[in-house]
């Protein structure tokens, strides 16, 4: 388990940002990258100049491992996002935030995404009415998910509502954490995506 956790940590400290993937752990000062701000191995305090190349692949790698996507996956996300109305960058963000897995981490039924996956996997949920086990599942606006009444004692659920109830949900959704429920009140925008991320370079290395 201690090596799980410290393998999380490191994504963090090799993209040289925190990308939230254990929790409430994330906001405390146990946080590795907190105490350990450069990249892990014996070079990591060194710094390199990067190429724009290296610095766009960063970029790209950071946005999948926060929100735990595969690469061949997260291409499929650019290249749809390419073909929607509007900007590419954005698009991508956008279907990235609408994944199943995510909305259930930022409704607070999780404490991480990772987290939110074995959940829906293990059909914990239930999407307008009917059970559902696909993490990747798109949700759309005036979607309701709720928790299954048989799972409600779950504790990893109860301590992620805590979490929630200080850190806040995101405008685009709602959260009705005593019924277990949340909404989907909108699509979500560029604003609701507070954490820093530069999707042009992205865009950059997939127009290459
Ligand atoms: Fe670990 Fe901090 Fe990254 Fe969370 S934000 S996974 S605690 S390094």
């Amino acid at each position: 388990m201690a090596r799980y956790t410290e393998a999380k940590c490191k994504l963090c400290r090799r993209e040289g940002t925190k990308l939230f993937l254990k929790g409430d752990r994330c906001y405390t000062d146990k946080c590795a990258y907190e105490k350990r701000p450069y990249p892990p191995g014996m070079a990591g305090r060194l710094r390199r100049k990067m190429s724009d190349y290296a610095i766009q692949l960063r970029e790209k790698q950071k946005v999948r491992r926060m929100y735990g996507v595969l690469e061949g996956q997260f291409r499929m996300y650019y290249q749809r996002a390419e073909g929607m109305k509007g900007v590419a960058g954005h698009n991508l963000l956008f279907l990235l935030e609408r994944r199943l897995d995510n909305v259930i981490y930022r409704l607070g039924y999780a404490n991480s995404r990772d987290q939110a996956r074995q959940l829906v996997r293990h059909g914990v949920f239930m999407l307008n009415g009917r059970r559902v086990n696909v993490p990747s599942m798109q949700v759309h606006e005036g979607d309701e998910i709720v928790v299954r009444e048989e799972s409600r004692k779950i504790p990893v659920i109860n301590e992620a509502q805590e979490v929630i109830a200080r850190r806040g949900c995101p405008e685009w959704l709602e959260s009705d954490g005593a019924n277990f429920k949340g909404v989907v009140k909108a699509m979500p925008t560029r604003e609701d995506i507070q954490f820093p991320i530069n999707e042009q370079l992205i865009v950059e290395l997939y127009s290459k």
